[in-house]
């Protein structure tokens, strides 16, 4: 064990004092500390993260892998956190209950895996013609979202963290051309989660395939489209040299939202430097994961254009007014159903509304 030199106690108000300057911190501690804090320094702590990214999953599991580090390196060593890529410990699909029955003490994944589960959990990841991932890191925040997010997860014995987001998101491959919403009509198209609930509405069909199949199932006609992620991953999978269009925006994916799950137990247990670390680390994920998805992404959609492979199309104005109007009938049914969902579309909605108010005067991109 590393040899720690440090002093055995801190003051409680400096580290309220750090959780103040950071402004993340302040959902974090269940109890106002104003008396000193003991810390042993002495304890360590090995923790195991399970993702439901494959290894080495560029970006998504690399982030995984860094906020790990992070924590080891910010804390000297007191917290090591082995991190497993899916089915490594768990299934991929099984981080959610894995981490709650403390298989792992945390996991990093994408709420809106859980919909089958929680529905509501995906309103706090990406809802269709939702918001842009700036928008939904105040929604999350300083807006009230993350707070019901804790109050979902919760019941479960977990405690989120937003960690990471993908930025917008592309529309999809295509080998049809997309005029009017009648194409979509008889398509069978991967794409999960709410987006495939909208396009069932359209009269095509759901497909639920595995990453790894994607391209032979696409390569075979098994599926007609399918969406996954932006440039830089479609491209790495090879998307390009089997569908001739490639459509934008991703308007069923508008930033998805990725989450650190801790087990909630382990995290009340932890020493409040430890927890503040652990807040910190995931914090400064959501500003680099994004920033790497961005610069990752315009540079394949740029070396993709050189290229001249693939034909790239925007659905039109109809196109999207009709999808959007599936959207509300889904997001409708969801939260007729279900009082949480309920609670946290009409906070997101309304505070994406006064957000759109407010980006069309202060965003533009000068030229
Ligand atoms: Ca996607």
């Amino acid at each position: 064990m590393k040899k720690i030199q440090r002093k055995d106690f801190i003051k409680g108000a400096s580290i309220a004092a750090v959780a103040a300057s950071t402004g993340l911190l302040a959902a974090c501690n269940t109890k106002k500390e104003n008396k000193t804090v003991s810390i042993n320094t002495n304890e360590t702590y090995d923790w195991k993260m399970v993702t439901a990214w494959p290894p080495g999953f560029p970006i998504l599991g690399e982030y995984a892998e860094k906020v790990a580090k992070w924590i080891a390196e910010a804390s000297d060593g007191r917290m090591r956190i082995q991190v497993y890529g899916g089915g490594e410990l768990v299934p991929a699909l099984e981080v959610f209950d894995a981490v709650s029955g403390g298989v792992a003490e945390m996991g990093h994944s994408a709420p809106y895996y859980w919909a089958g589960k929680l529905p509501a959990a995906q309103i706090f990841s990406s809802v269709p013609f939702g918001m842009t991932a700036r928008q939904m890191y105040a929604w999350h925040f300083f807006g009230g979202g993350l707070e019901m997010w804790r109050e979902l997860y919760a019941d479960f014995n977990l405690y989120p963290f937003p960690c990471g987001n993908t930025g917008g998101q592309m529309g999809g491959w295509f080998n049809k051309e997309i005029n009017s919403i009648g194409d979509f009509k008889g398509l069978k198209m991967r794409i999960p989660g709410l987006g495939g609930k909208v396009i069932t509405k359209t009269g095509a069909s759901s497909i639920l395939s595995p990453g790894g199949e994607l391209y032979t199932n696409l390569e075979r006609g098994v599926i007609d489209a399918l969406e996954w992620i932006g440039p830089y991953h479609d491209y790495l999978m090879g998307f390009h040299k089997i569908a001739k269009y490639y459509y934008y925006p991703g308007w069923h994916e508008p930033a998805s939202m990725m989450e650190l799950m801790v087990n909630r137990e382990a995290f009340e247990k932890l020493p409040n430097d430890l927890k503040n670390i652990i807040t910190v680390a995931s914090g400064a994920v959501n500003t680099l994961m994004l920033s790497a998805f961005d610069q990752k992404n315009m540079e394949y959609y740029l070396k993709m254009k050189k290229e001249g492979r693939v034909e790239f199309r925007e659905f039109s104005e109809p196109v999207l007014n009709k999808l959007k109007a599936y959207t509300d009938e889904v997001m409708e049914e969801i939260t007729g159903k279900d009082s949480m969902s309920k609670k946290a579309y009409e906070s997101f909605n309304s505070f994406k509304m006064n957000m759109y108010d407010w980006f069309k005067i202060s965003e533009r991109n000068y030229r």
